[in-house]
């Protein structure tokens, strides 16, 4: 079809520019092209809530560096502000607004995933506000600045906690609701999530638990939203983080294998040949259960990335999988959860002596299926770093070097061997 080989690569974010760096590493010749739907270099969705609590400036949300040294290393076409209306995947066809239609040798889907807000009727068009991209980080810096009093926050997980933090640090009154009835609820046991959300109190935000959204009026001087528990609130703005969603309109269901996310295998392929997918808009391996999961992390879409570049640029590569993981920090508290606990096993909750920090985990055939950490931020690393080489090796101790890194971070013995450290 082409002497040269080509390959679109659609989205770019980090999943996207990984993809095409490990393409142009091993293939000086191919073409290259990017399809994005900005015109801004790849952001960082997890800078946002640091760029707008002031933090870190605005360049430092686009970490892989601006759009034309991008362009010059890479030696790629960047067609900014063009998304991919349509992919037909069998045919590796991409369509284009106004009806243009380009076809490659291989497909990268790298959309990442989107902001959800609750379909919520009529919704009002002002102080309505979500935090993913850089230009929801702008906009909301924008607000803030002229001079916001009150807010709520929709959605009690990580990306609710941080901005639940820059608000309360410029000093507005902020209530925190979430439908669950607990904080962190996909992530945090109830004696853990209780914990965090009394903090929360402590340090004068209202939560509200049990309390999903159901509308929202313009008041005049301010918006009033009620709540499916009967109350109401009156605030200034709402930041709605009430969940992602892959971006993946464009494409044909019957045609790609998909779930939470589009399926792929672990050379990130996806059912159709040549196309591939990495980022936030696919699902892959979770060593923790030997199954495909939704596990949207910024280091596991450069890896993916790489794998589909390397894999299309006919330098074999393989993914190793990932686990559930989400490492927080805001406002003093360091919380880590660590696989699914919702697992079925044996529950065990251990704090240190003096009451430092605190420990709960699902113990399943003799491992850790899950765990939550509270307040020790060093022992993030090497519990994960053991958990992930307990499943690439079952039958393998973690080194002497994990163990000691585990046990002078005060992890208690008998977690240590379910982590897979023999003779702790
Ligand atoms: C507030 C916040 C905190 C976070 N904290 C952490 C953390 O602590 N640790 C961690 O590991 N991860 C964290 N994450 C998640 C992490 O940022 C993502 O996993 C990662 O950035 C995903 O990268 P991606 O390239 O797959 O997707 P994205 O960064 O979403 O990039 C995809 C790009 O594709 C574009 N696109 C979509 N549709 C189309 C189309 N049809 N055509 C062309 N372009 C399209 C999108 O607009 C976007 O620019 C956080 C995220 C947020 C929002």
């Amino acid at each position: 079809m082409f002497d040269i080989k080509s390959v679109a690569v659609i989205g770019f974010g980090c999943a996207g520019f990984s993809a095409a760096r490990a393409v142009r590493q091993a293939d000086p010749k191919r073409v290259i092209d990017i399809y994005s739907d900005t015109d801004e270099a790849p952001y960082n969705p997890m800078l946002t809530t640091y760029y707008v609590s002031g933090k870190i400036n605005e360049n430092t949300m686009f970490p892989l560096g601006d759009l034309e040294t991008i362009k010059k290393e890479l030696r790629i076409n960047i067609l900014c502000s063009t998304p991919v209306k349509r992919l037909r995947a069998r045919e590796r066809v991409l369509e284009l607004d106004g009806g243009a239609e380009r076809q490659y040798d291989d497909i990268v889907i790298a959309t990442g995933a989107g902001a959800v807000i609750p379909p919520i009727k009529n919704l009002p068009e002002r102080g309505i506000y979500t935090m993913r991209t850089a230009s929801d980080a702008r906009r909301l810096e924008r607000a803030l600045d002229g001079g916001v009093k009150s807010a709520v926050v929709v959605g009690a997980q990580m990306v609710g906690i941080k901005v639940v933090e820059l608000l309360v640090k410029r000093g507005i009154r902020t209530l925190l609701c979430d439908m669950e009835k607990q904080m962190f609820p996909v992530s945090a046991y109830e004696r853990t999530a209780a914990v965090i959300a009394a903090r929360l109190e402590g340090k004068g935000v209202e939560v509200r638990l049990g309390a999903a959204i159901t509308g929202v009026c313009d008041v005049g001087d301010c918006l009033r939203a009620s709540f499916s528990d009967g109350s109401a609130a009156r605030a200034d703005l709402i930041v709605f983080c009430s969940g992602i969603r892959p971006n993946l309109a464009f494409i044909d269901r019957g045609e790609l294998d998909v779930g939470v996310g589009i399926k792929t295998d672990l050379h990130m392929r996806a059912n159709v040949p040549h196309i591939y997918a990495a980022g936030d808009c696919c699902e892959t391996l979770n060593v923790l259960t030997g199954e495909n999961a939704y596990i949207g992390l910024w280091a596991n879409s450069a890896m993916q990335g790489r794998v589909a570049g390397s894999n299309i640029a006919g330098i074999p590569d393989s993914y190793q999988g990932s686990l559930i993981h989400n490492i927080t920090h805001y406002m003093d508290t360091d919380f880590i959860s660590v696989g699914d606990i919702k697992a079925d096993g044996e529950r065990v909750f251990w704090r240190s002596r003096g009451g430092g920090w605190q420990l709960e985990a699902t113990i399943s055939d003799g491992k850790i299926a899950a765990l939550n950490i509270l307040d020790n931020a060093h022992v993030a690393g090497p519990v994960k770093n053991a958990l992930l080489h307990r499943a690439a090796h079952p039958e393998q101790p973690i080194s002497v070097h994990a163990r000691l890194l585990l046990s002078g971070s005060g992890v208690p013995d008998g977690i240590i061997k379910k982590l897979g450290g023999e003779g702790a």
